[in-house]
């Protein structure tokens, strides 16, 4: 699943989206928070790991990580 890392454009402030618009399973949403740009949170169970975001993203900050897991714990 994609990981989204501290170079995240959101941590310093400035507002993007532009993974949640390139992911076709709509498997990023963001949550408001006070005082910073909204956080991009991946949704584990909706994310492929196609990698659209990867290359969308202008901060490089996100990698795609191990493949679904069996369980949650
Ligand atoms: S890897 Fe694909 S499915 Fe997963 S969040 Fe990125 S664009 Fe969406
Ligand atoms: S595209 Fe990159 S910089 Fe923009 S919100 Fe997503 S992870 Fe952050």
């Amino acid at each position: 699943m994609a990981v989204i890392g501290g170079d995240c454009l959101a941590e310093a402030g400035i507002v993007c989206r532009s993974c949640g618009d390139a992911c076709g399973e709509v498997a990023i949403r963001f949550r408001p928070r006070i005082g910073l740009p909204p956080q991009a949170i991946v949704n584990e169970a909706a994310c492929t790991g196609c990698g659209e975001c990867v290359g969308a993203c202008p901060g490089a900050a996100i990698t795609l990580g191990a493949a679904h897991r069996e369980s949650v714990p």
